[in-house]
């Protein structure tokens, strides 16, 4: 145990600020993605997040078509 939680731990942090983030804001971000072959803001689903120094990043699909998308949280 304990040497192999390093790739975990970028991941858990970005998570964890991800989710300091007001539930209410956080659908607000969700809903609120540009998706290049829609051409329109979409939601993201299936998404990951990311760390993205000094922020964070959300990397999912369209809802609409399945596209991958993604959306920096400042
Ligand atoms: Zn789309």
């Amino acid at each position: 145990m304990g040497k192999k939680v390093n790739q975990e731990v970028i991941p858990f942090a970005a998570n964890k600020k991800w989710l300091a983030i007001p539930a209410a804001t956080r659908k607000e971000l969700e809903r609120n993605v540009w998706c290049v072959n829609c051409i329109d803001v979409v939601q993201i689903v299936d998404y990951v997040v990311q760390d993205s120094p000094p922020s964070i990043a959300l990397a999912g699909k369209c809802k609409n078509c399945g596209n991958d998308v993604a959306r920096f949280i400042d």
